[in-house]
């Protein structure tokens, strides 16, 4: 196990309490982003000194930024199993840039419709519902795919279904839809998928499959600040022919020859990478596809599922405390290892807050921009998320409903799941140490003198709204 951790950077830091003491951080929030592996680290601090330009020069530095660039592109293109003849690897942003980018490649004529999903993240619904109409497939109560209201919709757009936009894991309860399975069916309506892989790439391995097998995938998209590669890059991997020949985003990089009157744009991937591209966190993505390859994806399923196993049992115990989403016998094997929860009486900005000052517990809480999910799993009715949404328009953001989320990284052990537990299960007996004021903004923050060790036993009722 200490070989995982020793993979990764800043693992046991030491951060401050409101108590004034160090506690060694845990952190519970790889959804949101992951620490850097070691391998990318080392990778981008090895090419630094031979740090140029990519395309753009003929000196000895250039032309080797640029081969460590397409190096680093095919790399990834290989770690999805996508096709190099067929598909092309965009380097992005994120994940939310490489979505945007097919949204706007896609055509969606009047009478044809993007099928996405209830449990998407924003970043996988607003770009399509800007394109044309968006159908949303409904999620159970336990926040899992409803499948017959897939084949439903399917059956009732069949040949007018532009695109079906689905994520591959969700990060609010870690769910993964059958995506090859869906892609199958999806193909049979006679359309094609984008798999939002942003949660997926950390726990599971990924295979875009054959073009001619039903359960390829057309589209993938993906950030490297996810696997362990923070470096401000992601990819949009998929079908060349999902390109039109002439790019939205327009500049350097994207054109062979320019006259005053015409222009000849270039080929792809570079048609769809305006402007000097992101070298080092292309380097850095390749060596964490590297790191994890290394690891080996039976090594890091096994453990995240142990872990996740430990976390939901262990999480059961807490009085109050009510988990999201599937909890039964297989979920720690069929999800990824995300746990959305709530603790009865206390509100989910609390919870967050005195995890973070008080135990140096890295956490989640809100919505996670997927608001249409969470009310679904909230269970709240349409007017209540209207009144909801109102408010959050008129700039008070206090009464927000949402969760509170761990997600776990392939570094984390069993004793960072019990100091959790351990700490959740003080909270829920009253044992809160600071007072805590709420700002506009719905985030709580510590006020006052700070308590002395031992910290004194309050019951929660300490919120002052601001
Ligand atoms: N999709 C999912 C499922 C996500 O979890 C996230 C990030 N939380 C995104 C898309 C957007 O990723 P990014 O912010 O890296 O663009």
């Amino acid at each position: 196990m200490d070989d995982l951790r020793d993979r990764v950077l800043g693992i046991d830091e030491l951060v401050p309490t409101v108590s004034g003491s160090m506690a060694r951080y845990v952190n519970l929030d790889n959804a949101a982003t992951t620490p850097p592996m070691r391998a990318a680290v080392d990778a981008v601090a090895a090419l630094l000194p031979h740090y140029s330009s990519v395309h753009r020069g003929s000196g000895h530095k250039a032309r080797t930024c640029t081969a460590a660039y397409e190096c680093a592109r095919r790399e990834v293109g290989e770690f999805f199993g996508a096709d190099p003849d067929r598909d092309t690897v965009i380097f992005t942003k994120n994940t939310t840039e490489a979505i945007n980018k097919l949204a706007r490649a896609t055509t969606v004529g009047d009478d044809a419709v993007v099928l996405t999903t209830v449990l998407e993240h924003h970043s996988n619904d607003l770009p399509w519902r800007r394109r044309g109409r968006t159908v949303h497939v409904r999620a159970h109560q336990d926040g899992s795919l409803d499948l017959d209201d897939l084949d439903r919709q399917l059956a009732r757009h069949a040949g007018r279904i532009a695109l079906c936009a689905m994520s591959g894991a969700s990060n609010v309860t870690g769910v993964v839809p059958p995506i090859h399975d869906v892609a199958r069916r999806v193909h049979e309506a006679g359309g094609r998928i984008l798999v939002d892989a942003a949660q997926l790439a950390p726990h599971r391995p990924i295979d875009m499959r054959p073009h001619d097998d039903p359960g390829h995938l057309d589209f993938v998209a993906v950030s490297a600040h996810k696997i362990y590669a923070p470096f401000g890059t992601g990819a949009l991997i998929g079908r060349r022919d999902g390109f039109g020949a002439v790019p939205e985003d327009r500049g350097g990089g994207t054109v062979n020859a320019v006259t005053l009157e015409d222009v000849a744009w270039a080929d792809l991937p570079d048609r769809e990478e305006a402007g000097t591209p992101n070298l080092l966190g292309a380097v850095a993505f390749a060596a964490a596809t590297r790191g994890l390859r290394a690891i080996g994806w039976d090594r890091v399923v096994a453990h995240e599922s142990t872990l996740l196993a430990h976390a939901l049992h262990q999480l059961g115990r807490v009085p109050g405390l009510r988990v999201h989403g599937p909890t039964g016998a297989d979920a720690a094997r069929s999800k990824v290892a995300v746990v959305p929860f709530t603790v009865d009486g206390l509100e989910h900005g609390l919870v967050a807050a005195i995890l973070g000052h008080e135990h140096g517990i890295g956490v989640r809480n809100g919505c996670f921009c997927a608001h249409p999910y969470v009310t679904h799993l909230l269970g709240l009715d349409p007017s209540a998320a209207r009144t909801w949404l109102e408010q959050i328009r008129h700039g008070d953001k206090r009464h927000a409903p949402g969760l509170v989320r761990i997600s776990l990284g392939l570094y984390n052990v069993r004793s960072e799941i019990d100091r959790l537990v351990d700490a959740l299960q003080s909270i829920a007996a009253g044992d809160i140490a600071a007072t805590y004021r709420v700002d506009g903004h719905g985030e709580h923050h510590p006020v006052g003198p700070r308590p002395s060790r031992p910290w004194p036993h309050r019951r929660p009722a300490q919120i002052a709204a601001s």
